[in-house]
């Protein structure tokens, strides 16, 4: 999607600090850490929300959760805990409308149930 700016990532048109980078997704470091690890997960498809997901999505989303779990482990996080977050919607405070996890810790996190 031409005015998308994480296919805009994606496509190197604007730079970000990528972590890795496979045949569905991209990893790369968020903006606006709000712990030491913040790192958004973001697949190569341009798929607007979690609304937009069909059963065909399936293994995309599995290989997203995946990929997070990897790079907690990676930075060490892994035992000490991390949140993964799907933010859908105005309500969510979604900014960028092309799907993403978040996987964010290293730090004790807050309550984030609303
Ligand atoms: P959302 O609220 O949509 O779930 O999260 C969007 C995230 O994208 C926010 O955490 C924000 O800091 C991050 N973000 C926004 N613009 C940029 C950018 O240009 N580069 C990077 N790396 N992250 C961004
Ligand atoms: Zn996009």
């Amino acid at each position: 999607m031409s005015d998308c700016l994480f296919c805009k990532i994606r496509d190197g048109q604007i730079p970000a600090k990528l972590l890795m980078r496979d045949d569905r997704c991209i990893a790369f470091e968020d903006i606006h850490p709000q712990a030491p690890v913040h790192v958004l997960f973001v697949p190569l498809q341009h798929i607007p929300s979690n609304n937009a997901l069909t059963p065909e999505d399936r293994e995309l989303v599995g290989h997203l959760v995946l990929s997070a779990s990897r790079m907690a482990a990676e930075r060490g996080i892994a035992e000490s805990g991390y949140r993964v977050l799907l933010n859908t919607g105005p309500d969510a405070g979604q900014q960028v409308f092309h799907l993403h996890l978040h996987l964010i810790g290293g730090r004790k996190l807050k309550g984030s149930m609303g």
